[in-house]
């Protein structure tokens, strides 16, 4: 067996953990980055892109990019790209590709499992979904486990003192919020709740639309219309937060932003922190109700809380860390990186359950979760009857009594629901089977006992017997959403044949894009410059520039690495000449 790693699957961004030298660590990508864009994207000339290629890429090829697949897990949603559906799981699986070769190369060996992450609100099928990427990726699931679980691995909470625990989470995408509780050995996470959406994108946006209604009305400019300059808004708002976190105040400088008259523009502006917290107040607010629902969830008060765990990026920013403190009463966390200790955990947990982690880290730690969504099967009149409420500790297994509805009935249909409303029909349907061969009685006779078990990964097998006939059937859960073995099979092989020279090709398809933007540089440059150059200088910045706007349209898969080394040293040689770069 080969090498295992720790996996959290984010919904705008991921990362990857491995256990070395006695100690979890964070695996940088191929691209230096300690996270991962979660981004895919079908470039039009047959290439796939992944993580920051496929971000920087995403305003000039929207449509064929895709981000924030993780909120289509589960679901029947398929993305389609060059007459080929792709399912939330086959996307997945080339984010996890990536994320195992970015582990190989720096580990050296081949990796062969994993322990990946998912929210503790989960169902089934997103669960299920979530294992089944990884298969195609070509990685064995070691266990699906809970993120905030995973974060109080990272604490090496399992080793402390008995008590409970917030975990609040606010990503880039989603928001949430989990309470744990430590007992010997022991991590059960009692409630969580959260806001699928709100994160750190709603604070870009925020600040973009702040900053594009002020350019309008200052220069009477109307920058909403155009992607490519909406697009480099976010980018820079991203990174003028990001800044906000530490400093007070910064500035968004984007020179060329677009032309206007034939005249290039330029976009400046100062922001301070204050005004940036006053533009996204209402944000920071929307954290509270969770909180409270937790708390009231699992009958606990903010003052019995032990710690509160800060998790995912969003919590850098001052403003949420002081909303935390004072709906808590508690100083947050904050010697492990938010957007890497979930990761880290699920190395640990990786380690453990492969025989790699050093003595201080085997224990008998069990991990408990619970079922985020309560679990019922369809009763006569359309009502859901609840099987296992929400918040039961897994693994766990119900069962129940129940009968006929009608004289002489020899079959019953049993729908299996996920959800907290009264009738089956406002619930989620899991899946369903029919018991036949039930011995004829009046109707209330037969007794028909229904069992439902959840395992440690969260996946549900329910069946049902009846006691008179002993005949009995079950299933485990895999909603229709879900992909069958042939298409996993399927998927696995084609995953593999992609993944071959995936490096080389992302190589390549940089380089002709960045030929692209280069060539945009180099006539911007001209066009701002054109009376002060010398006659000379110009021809030449013309020559390169018009070199490199040729080798744009290359097709990329058909270079050589003579070819690319030959693009990379034009970009080179323009961005020496006129001293910008890209
Ligand atoms: P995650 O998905 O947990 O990696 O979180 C990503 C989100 O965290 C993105 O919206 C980032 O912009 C945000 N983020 C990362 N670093 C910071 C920071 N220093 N200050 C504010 N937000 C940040």
């Amino acid at each position: 067996m080969g090498r295992v790693i720790g996996i959290d699957l984010g919904t705008t961004n991921s990362c990857v953990a491995c256990f070395e030298g006695g100690a979890p660590v964070v695996i940088s990508n191929s691209e230096g980055s300690r996270t991962t864009p979660s981004v895919v994207a079908f470039s039009k000339i047959g290439e796939r892109l992944v993580g920051n290629t496929a971000k920087r890429q995403a305003a000039v090829n929207a449509s064929r990019t895709v981000s924030s697949i993780k909120r289509q897990m589960g679901t029947d949603y398929c993305f389609r790209a060059d007459n080929r559906d792709y399912t939330p799981q086959e996307i997945s699986a080339m984010i996890l590709q990536k994320l195992k070769k970015d582990a190989e190369a720096y580990l050296g060996t081949e990796v062969t499992g994993a322990v990946i992450t998912v929210p503790a609100y989960f169902n089934d099928a997103q669960r299920q979904a979530t294992k089944d990427a990884g298969r195609i990726a070509g990685l064995e699931v070691l266990r699906i486990i809970n993120e905030p679980t995973s974060a109080a691995l990272a604490y090496g909470l399992d080793h402390a003192t008995p008590q409970k625990i917030m975990v609040f989470d606010l990503g880039g995408g989603t928001y949430d919020v989990s309470l744990i509780e430590i007992s010997e050995g022991l991590i059960e996470v009692l409630a969580t709740a959260g806001d699928n959406h709100l994160g750190g994108d709603d604070f870009d946006q925020r600040l973009a639309d702040y900053i594009l209604e002020e350019y309008r009305r200052e220069h009477k400019i109307n920058l909403a219309k155009d992607i490519s300059a909406v697009e480099r808004i976010k980018e820079a708002c991203e990174n003028a937060k990001k800044e906000l976190s530490t400093a007070i105040q910064t500035s968004i400088n984007i020179p060329f932003i677009a032309t206007l008259k034939g005249e290039p523009i330029h976009l400046y502006f100062d922001i301070t922190r204050a005004k940036f917290e006053e533009l996204t107040e209402d944000l920071v607010r929307r954290t509270e109700a969770p909180v409270q629902q937790v708390l009231q969830d699992a009958g606990v008060k903010a003052s019995e809380l032990g710690m509160v765990l800060l998790v995912g990026g969003s919590t850098r920013m001052p403003a949420v860390r002081e909303k935390v403190r004072q709906m808590t009463g508690k100083e947050p966390s904050g010697n492990i990186n938010p957007d890497e200790c979930v990761a880290l955990g699920a190395a640990i947990q990786a380690a453990r359950l492969a025989g790699e982690a050093s003595d201080e880290f085997v224990t008998d730690l069990i991990l408990m979760d619970v079922t985020p969504l309560s679990l019922s099967i369809e009763t006569i009149g359309g009502i859901a009857t609840k099987i296992i409420d929400r918040n039961t500790t897994i693994p766990t297994s119900h069962k129940q009594i129940f009968s006929t509805a009608a004289n002489y009935q020899t079959s019953v249909d049993i729908k299996v629901l996920q959800g907290e409303r009264q009738f089956a029909k406002d619930n989620k349907l899991l899946g369903n089977f029919r018991l036949t061969g039930i011995k004829r009685a009046p109707a209330g006779v037969p007794q028909i006992e229904v069992s439902f078990d959840i395992d440690v990964n969260g996946i549900v097998n329910v069946s049902a017997k009846d006691l008179g006939t002993g005949k009995e059937k079950s299933i485990t859960i895999t909603a229709g959403t879900n992909m069958s073995e042939d298409e996993i099979e399927r998927a696995v092989f084609e995953a593999q044949a992609f993944s071959a020279d995936d490096g080389i090709r992302k190589k390549r398809f940089d380089a002709v894009s960045d030929a692209g933007r280069m060539a945009a540089v180099g006539h911007q440059y001209l066009k701002v410059n054109k009376k002060e150059l010398e006659r000379e200088k110009k021809r030449e910045i013309q020559r390169r520039t018009a070199n490199l706007e040729r080798m744009s349209r290359r097709k990329a898969e058909r270079l050589s690495d003579a070819e690319v080394d030959e693009i990379l040293a034009e970009i080179q040689a323009l961005q020496d000449l006129i001293g910008t770069g890209l």
